[in-house]
């Protein structure tokens, strides 16, 4: 029990920080509630571009620091002697508080080296699955760089989500005197919540992943029953994929809590090239064990171990992780507990708690295998697809290549269909895709010549290009693309995507 009484709570500079007790060398870290699922296509990128432009900013020093931004949050952090922690920290909230916009230009061209996507292609594309491009779906267009903002813009992001309603301080070790926090004040920023995409039961799909992954929506994050249903899966499939049939080298869990009473569960499987498929049935079939018979008893001791060996091994690195859990839960708006806690929770646990649990996990159910794998036939799993795709193009004024061009390559053989509802293109596939223009979240200006990419709330991406399709079919798209959704032109031409229909 003496974890649980060791973090302590105070303010600083009105930012509620969370401290205990520690090592000499002490940690200290701000947290920050933002990340990618707080931008828009049109300002991907902008939260790591804010991050850079701060850390760059930063006098040079011995100090062990660094920085992060995920799908959810914004991580300052750094290890030292208590005095060097705090300047590092008061120097982030000074260059927070006014941006050093002078090397946006620079730090553009170091993103755009960088090219770091950010998440787990897997994970973004089952997070694109279940929101399309809104909250952390948005991870799915990921690795984006902000080469088109300007500096107002990027101040405004800054202003908007970097203040000290939306931070949290964690302190591990002795609190220096003088640690201070000068961020600037303003409004707890609201976060949107990403409308869910209705599925009836579990689906699986083809998208941009990497092995094989499951995705299932956890209401309560910290139902132990759940917890150990997930920890069971995860260790089943590491034991059969890797130790028994050598199929994968690393299975793991990722987590986003989205709403207080909604968390998102992704098992990232990686696999042996052209194992995927077998992978995938893998984790389902192990998922389906699961429901229909729970784990042995067995099973859910060696978890709760697991747990045990972990929260009561009385390290350093439980009380930083019961400082970052504390701190993070505070700007997310979440209950949280010390590990010690949730151990007593997971001891309680029994088998048929865990089927149970992870029976009422399946109706939420995606499973993403890489384009091009099929699993085979699932029992009880729909296909489905990542973006609004369809069978037969809607009616409407239609636009087609040169017919020079379709007779001699099979990649011209397109179709876009304008209407007053809706965008329609079908592919060189022959796939379908609609983007009614209520749904468009982006229209962005072609880098070269006179076009536009629209992309659709609903994955749909969708090119009309002068020279594909000529000047009347832009100019008829152009017409009716709301004045909003218009994004700046980016400078350079812009890379390849993801989206389905870019060029
Ligand atoms: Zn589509």
């Amino acid at each position: 029990m003496q974890q649980i009484r060791s973090v302590q709570q105070a303010e600083i500079d009105g930012i509620p920080a969370f401290t205990a007790r520690g090592p000499a060398r002490v940690t200290g870290a701000l947290v920050f509630g933002v990340g990618v699922r707080d931008e828009t296509y049109g300002t991907l990128g902008v939260t790591h571009l804010i991050e850079h432009l701060v850390m760059g900013s930063l006098p040079k020093s011995h100090l062990e620091c660094n920085a992060t931004v995920d799908v959810e949050s914004t991580i300052f952090h750094a290890t030292g002697r208590p005095e060097s922690v705090a300047a590092f920290l008061a120097g982030v909230c000074a260059a927070l508080s006014d941006l050093p916009t002078d090397r946006l230009d620079l730090e553009v061209g170091i993103l755009q080296a960088e090219n770091c996507t950010g998440s787990h292609p897997t994970a973004a594309a089952l997070w694109a699955a279940r929101f399309r491009l809104d909250g952390p779906g948005l991870a799915y267009a990921g690795g984006g760089v902000p080469e088109f903002l300007d500096e107002d813009a990027v101040r405004a992001h800054a202003r908007r989500w970097f203040v000290r309603s939306n931070a949290a301080l964690v302190w591990h070790g002795d609190v220096p005197e003088g640690l201070r926090l000068p961020l600037p004040a303003g409004s707890p920023p609201q976060r949107s919540v990403p409308r869910v995409r209705r599925q009836d039961g579990p689906e699986w799909l083809q998208g941009p992943a990497v092995g094989a992954g499951l995705l299932v929506t956890v209401p309560d994050g910290l139902d132990a029953a759940t917890a150990v249903a997930l920890d069971v899966l995860l260790e089943r499939v590491r034991d059969v994929a890797r130790h028994e049939r050598g199929l994968s080298y690393h299975a793991d869990l990722e987590i986003v809590d989205v709403a207080p009473d909604h968390r998102e569960t992704a098992l990232l499987v990686d696999a042996r090239e052209g194992q995927e498929a077998e992978v995938a049935r893998l984790v389902w079939e192990q998922f389906e064990a699961l429901c229909a018979s729970g784990p042995s008893a067995a099973e859910v001791a060696h978890a709760v171990d697991g747990f045990a060996e972990f929260a009561e091994g009385g390290g350093d690195e439980v009380v930083l992780a019961d400082l970052v859990r504390a701190a993070s839960c505070r700007v997310f708006g979440l209950r949280s507990r010390p590990a010690a806690e949730s151990l007593a929770a997971w001891r309680t646990v029994e088998p048929r708690d865990v089927a149970a649990a992870t029976r009422a996990l399946r109706p939420s159910a995606l499973l993403m295998v890489p384009e091009g794998v099929d699993p085979g036939p699932l029992e009880g799993v729909g296909r489905r697809y990542i973006c609004n795709l369809v069978r037969e193009l809607p009616q409407g004024t239609t636009f087609r290549p040169p017919l020079l061009a379709r007779a001699l390559h099979k990649a011209a053989r397109l179709r876009l269909v304008v209407t007053d509802d809706l965008l329609a293109h079908e592919d060189c596939d022959g796939d379908g895709h609609v983007i009614p223009w209520g749904e468009v979240e982006a229209a962005v200006p072609a880098a070269q010549g006179d076009g536009v990419f629209v992309v659709g709330r609903n994955l749909c991406g969708i090119d009309v290009h002068e020279d594909v399709y000529g000047r009347r079919a832009v100019a008829a798209v152009r017409a009716r693309l709301p004045q909003h959704v218009w994004v700046p032109a980016p400078r350079p031409v812009p890379e390849e995507g993801v989206l389905a229909g870019r060029p």
